[in-house]
């Protein structure tokens, strides 16, 4: 069976004399007469909800990908949809002003009325399509495989099946083989089924960023036919291994991280190991941090960008504790109980702020090591505490 992939029919292509039979109510042709798009052998059937035939349009709205279509070729410029023909059907019926939807809150919005840049975006939209070519036998038995008793196949399994091939049963040796003495090291890093091809969908989504191709469907497609898997294999150790050089110790945390990105963004810089660990340590040590995940950018990135860990702020409490502490001491000495006015000469310098009108702030920075504690809270009055913004 051969399948080629194609990405340049657009949506306004597809729908070109789209024919819909209110009688069967099933969408019959499209692309000009060349596509039936319900082949008698597969019986399945429209949207019952009206909202999946809505949301099919919403995505296309919202730039979502649609998934992916399968065309059989049956004949020189004649083809059926394997898969998708009730996307295909919802696009059709909604071009041909069949049903409308809420746009904007105006109700039923139909396609004919809609702004014409919003026409535009739906016709020009690309779709994703497989096109199989083969024996009728061979297409049916292959579709059988791909929707077996309703097992709804994964992304990678169906790209296993359309690329078949050399490269693929390599690659599934090494990467979807649970006897493989690595697995207990990769999934430290990597989150997945090995059986589902999750391992092998990551391997690959790695080495495709890594090259011009960045699609696995493109990279898949290239390499069909090699003879060996080096260029996979190589990348997908020197991500690991990268990571392990860096980060003595693994983390629970470290599991299904964006490692292959990570891996292109610093593998460049070069990481003192035992400052790394001390750092990791010390953040995981940290209660303020929240996001232990975000750790691992943070000390690859040299500790500077603080929003990948989510810092928390003081407890109610301890805000509480120093307001009444600072208020105290300024009723007493006769100043503003924002030191920051207190100290300067204006209208404020002796006003006593409420509780609701001031903010903690940390007298010495988080990223300083200053700690979310009494010790080091003073409380400001909200435009002071703006004012010195996050240092
Ligand atoms: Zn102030």
């Amino acid at each position: 069976m051969k399948t080629t992939l194609r990405t340049d029919i657009t949506v306004k292509e597809i729908c070109e004399g789209f024919v819909y039979s209110e009688y069967e109510g099933k969408g019959l042709f499209g692309w000009s007469g060349k596509l039936t798009i319900q082949p008698e052998y597969q019986r399945n059937y429209l949207y019952k909800d009206a909202k999946l035939e809505e949301a099919v349009i919403q995505s296309v709205l919202s730039g979502y990908p649609l998934g992916l279509l399968y065309f059989n070729k049956v004949g020189e410029d004649r083809y059926e949809i394997l898969d998708g023909q009730q996307r295909v059907t919802s696009l059709g019926r909604f071009l041909t002003d069949k049903f409308g939807l809420v746009i904007e809150h105006v109700s039923a919005c139909y396609f004919s009325s809609m702004p014409e840049d919003l026409r535009k975006k739906i016709e020009d939209t690309t779709l994703t399509i497989y096109i199989c070519e083969g024996e009728e036998s061979e297409i049916k038995n292959w579709y059988k495989t791909i929707n077996i008793y309703g097992i709804k196949l994964n992304h990678q399994e169906i790209s296993n099946a359309v690329y078949s091939g050399p490269f693929v049963t390599m690659a599934r040796a090494e990467f979807s083989n649970s006897q493989n003495s690595n697995l207990q090291k990769w999934k430290a890093y990597i989150k997945g089924e090995v059986n589902r091809q999750e391992i092998l969908r990551v391997a690959l989504e790695w080495v495709a960023r890594s090259t011009d191709d960045t699609v696995i469907d493109a990279y898949m497609s290239k390499h069909r036919y090699d003879d060996n898997i080096n260029e996979l294999l190589n990348y997908f150790t020197s991500v690991i291994d990268w990571i392990m050089s860096v980060f003595k110790e693994s983390h629970r945390e470290m599991c299904g991280l964006a490692w292959g990105e990570l891996f292109e963004k610093y593998h460049g810089r070069p990481y003192d190991p035992i400052e790394v660990s001390k750092k990791v340590n010390e953040l995981y040590a940290d209660e303020a941090v929240e996001n232990k995940k975000g750790i691992f950018e943070y000390v690859l990135g040299g500790c500077k960008d603080t929003k990948l860990l989510a810092i928390r702020f003081f407890e109610n409490s301890t805000k509480k504790s120093a307001y009444t502490k600072q208020t105290n001491d300024a009723k007493i000495s006769g100043k503003s109980n924002c030191p920051l006015c207190a100290a300067g000469k204006g209208n404020n310098a002796q006003r006593i702020w409420k509780y609701e009108e001031m903010e903690a702030d940390h007298v010495t920075a988080w990223s300083k090591g200053g700690a979310s504690n009494l010790q080091n809270c003073q409380m400001l009055c909200k435009t002071h505490n703006r004012a010195k913004g996050n240092r």
